[in-house]
This record gives C-alpha cells, sequence and structure tokens, in this order.
C-alpha cells in the first residue's frame, strides 16, 4: 500500500444503485424453505449436509445463489426467491455468474467460470443441475400482471421520482462543493473550454438554462423533424438519427458518449447504451440492438413501452439540443 491513500470522494448519485435495488429486490418474495425441502434440495443435487458444497464448482459453499436470475438489466424476471430456484454456491462463483444464463455461464470463459477454474467434473454437475430444475421447476411469474398495470407503473414512477430528485440534489451539493473548495483557495480545475457544446450529460445542473419543451418542439417542428402523430417512438427514434448524422449535429464526443450504459441512461434514461459500433446481444444471446446499422452505428431496440413516458420527452430533449449545438458547432 502507497505511504498516502485518499479517501474515496462521496457522491449522493453513488447511492443510485442501492435504490435501484431496493426497488427491484424490494417487491420479489423471499420464500423460507422448510428442513425437509433443504434435504430434498441437496439429494437431487447429490449432496447431504455433511457434504454441501458449490453446486457449480464444488467449493465449499458459502451462500445459495439464484440458478434463474431473479432481476436481469435492472428489471425483475418474474423469478423469485425460494429454494427450487436457489442452489448452494460459492461466492467466486456467484460473483463470476452474475445475471447470466447458468447453462452459458458453466462452460464459458468468463473470469472465474468453473470452466476457467478447471473444474473437473463439470459434465456431471450440468447434468446435476439440469436435473435438479427440472424436478422442481422454478416458478416464474409475470408480476405486472398480478398487479395490474396502474400499481404496477405506480412503482417505477416512485423509482424515477426518487432517482431524478437525487439528480437535483447531486447538482446542488455540487454546487456547495464548488463554493467551499473555492473558499479554502482551491480553484476548482477548469475543464476544457468547448464554447458551442454543451453536454446533453449535464443539463441538470440547475446553473443552465434549461429548454422547456415547447421550445424543444417549436425547433423540432422548424427543423422537420417533429415526431408525426402515428409514429412509433421506435420509428421516430431511427428517421431522426438518420437526420441528426446527415446534418452531422452530433458531436463525435457525444457518439462516444451514448455507447456507455449509465450516460445514456441519465440522458435518455434507456436501461441500455443507446448506440455502438457493432451489434450487442444480452446473456442469453438475443440481440439488443436493431439488426441493420444506421450511418454506421446500431441502436438499442429496448425501449421499454411501460416506460415511454419517461424516454420520449428525454429523447426528444436530446434531439433538440442535438440540432441546437450542432447548428452553433457547423456555423463557428
Ligand atoms: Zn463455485
Amino acid at each position: 500500500m502507497p505511504v498516502f491513500k485518499m479517501p474515496v470522494p462521496v457522491k449522493i448519485m453513488g447511492r443510485s444503485s442501492s435504490i435501484t435495488n431496493s426497488f427491484v429486490n424490494g417487491i420479489i418474495p423471499c420464500i423460507e424453505p422448510t428442513e425437509n425441502e433443504i434435504d430434498e434440495a441437496l439429494s437431487v443435487l447429490g449432496m447431504n449436509r455433511e457434504t454441501a458444497c458449490c453446486a457449480y464448482c464444488g467449493s465449499p459453499h458459502t451462500e445459495w445463489d439464484h440458478l434463474n436470475p431473479i432481476v436481469d438489466d435492472k428489471q425483475p424476471t418474474g423469478y423469485i426467491s425460494e429454494i427450487h430456484n436457489l442452489v448452494p454456491a460459492c461466492s467466486k462463483c456467484n460473483q463470476s455468474k452474475g445475471n447470466k444464463d447458468w447453462k452459458t455461464w458453466i462452460y464459458s470463459d468468463a473470469q472465474l467460470s468453473p470452466k476457467s477454474k478447471g473444474t473437473p467434473d463439470l459434465d456431471e454437475r450440468v447434468s446435476r443441475l439440469k436435473e435438479y430444475e427440472a424436478t422442481f421447476e422454478p416458478r416464474k411469474f409475470n408480476f405486472e400482471e398480478i398487479t395490474g398495470v396502474e400499481l404496477w407503473s405506480k412503482h417505477w414512477d416512485n423509482y424515477e421520482r426518487i432517482i431524478d430528485a437525487m439528480r437535483l440534489a447531486q447538482s446542488t451539493s455540487d454546487e456547495i462543493k464548488k463554493l467551499i473548495m473555492e473558499n479554502v483557495g482551491i480553484s476548482v480545475q477548469r475543464k476544457p473550454k468547448q464554447p458551442n457544446y454543451v453536454r446533453a450529460g449535464n443539463t441538470n445542473n440547475q446553473n443552465e438554462s434549461f429548454p422547456s419543451n415547447t421550445e424543444d418542439e417549436a425547433l423540432l417542428e422548424e427543423s422537420g423533424i417533429a415526431k408525426r402523430d402515428n409514429e412509433t417512438l421506435q420509428h421516430y427514434v431511427q428517421r431522426s438519427f438518420c437526420f441528426l448524422m446527415k446534418n452531422s449535429y452530433i458531436p463525435d464526443r457525444e457518439l462516444r458518449d451514448l455507447s456507455d450504459k449509465e450516460y445514456t441512461n441519465r440522458v435518455l434514461g434507456l436501461n441500455d447504451r443507446f448506440l455502438s459500433r457493432e451489434r450487442w446481444f444480452d446473456s442469453s444471446g438475443n440481440s439488443r440492438a436493431w439488426k441493420d446499422p444506421y450511418h454506421g452505428y446500431y441502436l438499442c431496440s429496448e425501449w421499454n413501452k411501460r416506460r415511454f413516458h419517461i424516454i420520449e420527452p428525454k429523447y426528444r430533449h436530446w434531439v433538440a439540443q442535438m440540432i441546437r449545438t450542432g447548428k452553433m458547432t457547423n456555423r463557428a
């Protein structure tokens, strides 16, 4: 360890993942198994209480892991915490597996996967696990159907409201910190000047004028790229992206940033990156992007209908902002 180590600075938004976690995991039921059920589960895995170990690699087990992930891409999958969806696991396997499909992961070269670790009896373990799934058939529910759309949306709206409040609190906190630092005599390092380009991701800063939706709409209308009444959001995304690219309105830096999940989430509210030079897939091999590239970029195909009321205004605002900054940059 070096002599000096700076404590990690705290950010309000740094707590956002635990909020997400509590909203997603907080609604998933945990069903305590009976002693009999535990014995039964172990026996199908070829173990007993004395020989119980990680079902994936055979190391000593430290926890029970969800065989089918209960969360994927910040959304509940419909599986719940019940013994029929749990197997004993070591923490290394649990971490390495994450939300991946266990059958793909176990034979993958992922760091610390059973195959990477050279687990000797892998095929035997896989067939035990398959038998486990066949014997107990972990249940999968449609939570939205159970709760009804209204209650379900209320939950996610609450979530969005809290995250939005945190964003606002973050910018106030940044402002305060900046003033205090100036007061202690440390000038805040200015980022290289970028005169004509306001980063879309920084629009929560209270000091920046935030154009109203009417201004956005007027600009989109005037530029001939307003969303048509009967047009789907997906179609509008494709059409407006082509429009922006054709006019060179999107700065390179923005294109780079939008291939980042967190940045995209902040700017567009999507739960994935907006674009990438290469097509990308989820852990089950399903494409997360539309099949054909647009101006050399694959675009995210995951536009969650339930979140349109959040995503659509954000997207329109982003398009307007790209036109605004693009026009200024092109003129300069
Ligand atoms: Zn293991």
